[in-house]
């Protein structure tokens, strides 16, 4: 099957919306100068959004070292999805996915989504069967697929093993795209047998390896959604943290999908559930090149936000500006038009997220224009790959800790 395999071909009753019937158009200018219509008394005002982190204007080139750094970092992580781009292995990851089983599914609870919609006299589902597709997906990869790795189990006795730190990676390990390896032993003193636990960045190694961290995790769900046809975007985060954003043609947005917490469209989860601060969260795909997507995951700066020291705002533009220009410019004019109104729609999308901010911030009244959502019960809970100690040593159990102060340390 071609890289581009569409999706079931059921799904053609959906998946072609386009432009009326969308459940939330996102294209509706929404009314955000209400803000200025709550209360005026000033000592009720929150400061305005500005004040809490400057809207950059013009594109600056980097020019200074930091910058330049931080520039040729992204410049590095943006080929990451790139790497999909592989018909070759592309086919070879729809060979492991059990797609009768991945489409049986989505078929039925695309049923049950349209069922739900005609009783409460929705006029569409919320969800559409390529939706369903990338959530049975999702359910696969964290319940049979994938397996989350702290300590490796001992091979010899089932022991858990003890981290003895970093070894080189061996010369099998490097043409499998090892970047390190860490080394673990076996703590019985009768065993005692080293275990090496290389980690991967290389999708190829890590559709036969199936193990990994929260980086493993994203990298390969991302280029498994890509082969089942999905519209991906793999998404770095400043503070040790990568996830996937999967593009709902039934919605007309990026959704967040972290297929470590099997959760699916819950931006809110690593500030109001994991207790995170953020600084950073950069999309890249092979198509779009880059987005600032932080205001997606980031709702309140003032709680949830983490200084963005790495350079000024002016020149994080450019360099996404860059990066655009790079994946974009070989794109026909129509494709590229279609990119440009979704930047738009996902950029209307976060100045509504901002002014329901400041909306709810300074009163309900002011909110309930704004369509302001609270965090659904499943972004509030606290993390759940990972062993007790580690995630609090990250400050991912939803305590706000040292961790999630400025200053404070995300983990390694
Ligand atoms: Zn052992």
């Amino acid at each position: 099957m071609s890289p581009s395999h569409p999706f079931h071909p059921s799904s053609s009753s959906s998946s072609s919306s386009s432009s009326s019937n969308h459940l939330r158009p996102p294209s509706t200018p929404r009314p955000i100068q209400r803000v200025n219509s709550a209360p005026t008394s000033s000592a009720n005002l929150p400061p305005p959004y500005v004040a809490v982190r400057p809207v950059p204007r013009q594109p600056q080139a980097p020019s200074d070292s930091a910058s330049t750094q931080f520039r040729n970092f992204l410049v590095g992580l943006s080929e990451t999805p790139v790497k999909y781009e592989n018909p070759g292995l592309l086919d070879n990851a729809l060979s492991v996915i059990p797609l009768d089983q991945i489409y049986g599914e989505a078929e039925e609870e695309h049923m049950l989504f349209k069922a739900q919609a005609q009783s409460l006299g929705h006029f569409k589902e919320e969800w559409g069967y390529q939706d369903c597709v990338i959530r049975a997906l999702l359910r696969w990869f964290k319940r049979v697929f994938f397996t989350w790795v702290d300590c490796p189990i001992c091979p010899n006795c089932r022991t858990k093993t003890e981290l003895q730190g970093l070894t080189p990676p061996n010369q099998d390990e490097i043409v499998r795209g090892a970047t390190r390896t860490e080394l673990y032993k076996c703590p019985k003193p009768e065993c005692q047998r080293h275990e090496r636990f290389p980690r991967y960045s290389d999708v190829w190694a890590l559709l036969e390896a199936r193990r990994g961290r929260c980086g493993e995790w994203a990298n390969c769900f991302s280029m498994l959604c890509r082969a089942v046809g999905g519209r991906v975007r793999w998404v770095w985060n400043s503070e040790d943290h990568v996830w996937t954003e999967v593009y709902s043609e039934h919605q007309q947005r990026w959704v967040h999908v972290d297929a470590c917490e099997e959760a699916w469209d819950q931006p809110r989860l690593y500030t109001e559930g994991w207790g995170k601060r953020i600084g950073y969260c950069i999309a890249f795909s092979h198509d779009g090149g880059a987005a600032d997507v932080t205001r997606r995951y980031v709702r309140n700066p003032r709680l949830h936000g983490m200084p963005r020291t790495r350079c000024p705002e002016e020149v994080l533009l450019y360099i996404i500006d860059e990066i655009k220009g790079k994946r974009r410019n070989s794109l026909s004019d129509s494709d590229k038009k279609r990119l440009m109104r979704e930047d738009m729609m996902e950029e209307q999308e976060f100045k509504e997220y901002v002014a329901a901010v400041l909306a709810a911030e300074v009163g309900a009244g002011a909110a309930a224009h704004l369509d302001l959502q609270p965090p659904s019960e499943a972004e509030k809970r606290p993390r759940e790959t990972g062993r007790g100690e580690w995630t609090r040593m990250r400050g991912e159990d939803g305590y706000i800790g040292p961790a999630n102060r400025p200053g404070g340390r995300g983990g390694p």
